[in-house]
């Protein structure tokens, strides 16, 4: 408990593109799963980042994760795209999925893409800066079925849905520029944030979690409890973070067809995510000009607000992101140990031995 191993952003990408080619991916997926997990680290949220590779590597050796799938158009109505991401990988099918969205995006100005069926997608953020590094708005509403469901409903005392994220990213308005970024969990935590916590012997914030009878707790363990009832995280902004997952729950699992959670159909317990994504060509919407014009001023603006007492600096959204990058690029990845381990212990699963991970990322 409560150690520490810093890594590299590059030595951790070499680890984890080892272990998931020794899963039976190709080159292609190796590349893309390892480069959107560490970047998730780079960025701040080890929740999402390489601490999910073991649950990945469960899923591919179980079957429960395909390899090397790319995602099938159901069908193509010009402005909307419905997809199935055949339960590849998310880091994969995600990004085909954005590229099939920007290109249509490019010709129509707007593209509605429908995505059901893919395994875990990760941060939602990166399918949003991949729209706003090809120029476009963009917004994703996603859900998560398959699993449990983990966060009660405004006044509830038991799990009903998922941290159902919402993300929503503008482009840069400059060359070389930065996107504002709006990419979160619609629980007060994400589940990973939990899993992070009881990793490191350490508590969560008070008005975050309450156990199996409603009652508040600071406990990680209790989403852990293995067989029996679990506690529940709670939605933030109470009645109207709430409301809004169930606005992303129905949009997500309702309009793209891959369904919501209920009834206790969650029974083949695999992390599947849908995804809404509304991607949209600034430029056919007013003028790229005036667009460019607005969200710099306005930026700028938010962001000469004094700060407040024990407040370094107001940001916008994606700023605290783009500084742990930084920071991480700079100095290493801290990974908690018992993430190493388990990261070790995937890796024997496919035949990957400790002494061959530890060296890929610089610890041997
Ligand atoms: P968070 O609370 O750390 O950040 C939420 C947003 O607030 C970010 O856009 C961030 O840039 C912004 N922000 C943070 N501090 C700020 C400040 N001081 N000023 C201005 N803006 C600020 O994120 P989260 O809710 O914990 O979500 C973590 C990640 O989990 C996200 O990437 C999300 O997509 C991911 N997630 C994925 C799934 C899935 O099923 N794939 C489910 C839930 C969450």
């Amino acid at each position: 408990m409560g150690g520490t191993v810093i890594v590299k952003a590059e030595n951790l990408r070499a680890a984890v593109r080892h272990i998931v080619l020794a899963g039976g991916s190709n080159e292609r997926e190796a590349a893309l799963v390892s480069e959107n997990l560490v970047l998730a680290n780079l960025t701040g949220h080890d929740s999402h980042g390489i601490g999910m590779l073991p649950q990945y590597i469960l899923a591919v050796v179980e079957k429960r994760l395909q390899v090397n799938q790319a995602p099938t158009v159901i069908s193509d109505h010009g402005a909307i795209l419905n997809l199935d991401g055949n339960m590849g990988y998310g880091q994969v099918i995600g990004h085909d999925a954005m590229e099939l969205g920007i290109r249509r995006a490019r010709e129509t100005g707007v593209c509605v893409v429908s995505l059901r069926n893919s395994h875990h997608i990760g941060r939602i953020g990166h399918w949003g800066e991949q729209c706003a590094a090809a120029g476009f708005v963009s917004m994703h509403y996603v859900n998560v079925v398959g699993r449990p469901p983990l966060v009660a409903p405004h006044g509830g005392s038991d799990a009903r849905f998922a941290t159902n994220p919402y993300c929503c990213a503008l482009p840069a308005t400059e060359p070389g520029g930065e996107p504002v970024v709006l990419d979160m969990a619609t629980s007060k935590i994400a589940m990973g944030k939990v899993r992070v916590a009881m990793n490191k012997g350490e508590q969560v914030a008070p008005e975050t979690l309450i156990d199996n009878k409603g009652n508040p707790t600071t406990d990680p363990n209790i989403m852990f409890q293995p067989g029996g009832p679990k506690g529940a995280i709670l939605a933030f902004g109470a009645h109207k973070g709430y409301g809004l997952a169930v606005i992303v729950e129905m949009l997500a699992g309702a309009l793209t067809g891959g369904g919501t959670l209920h009834d206790h159909n969650w029974a083949r317990n695999t992390i599947t995510n849908n995804m809404l994504s509304v991607i949209i060509d600034p430029a056919k919407l007013g003028g790229a000009e005036t667009w460019r014009q607005e969200l710099a001023t306005f930026v700028k603006w938010v962001k000469a607000s004094p700060a407040a007492p024990g407040v370094d600096q107001v940001l916008v959204a994606g700023e605290p992101e783009r500084n742990t990058k930084a920071k991480r690029l700079a100095e290493g990845i801290p990974i908690d140990t018992n993430t190493w381990n388990e990261i070790i212990a995937a890796g024997k699963s496919v035949g990957v031995g400790p002494d061959q991970t530890n060296a890929a990322a610089g610890l041997a």
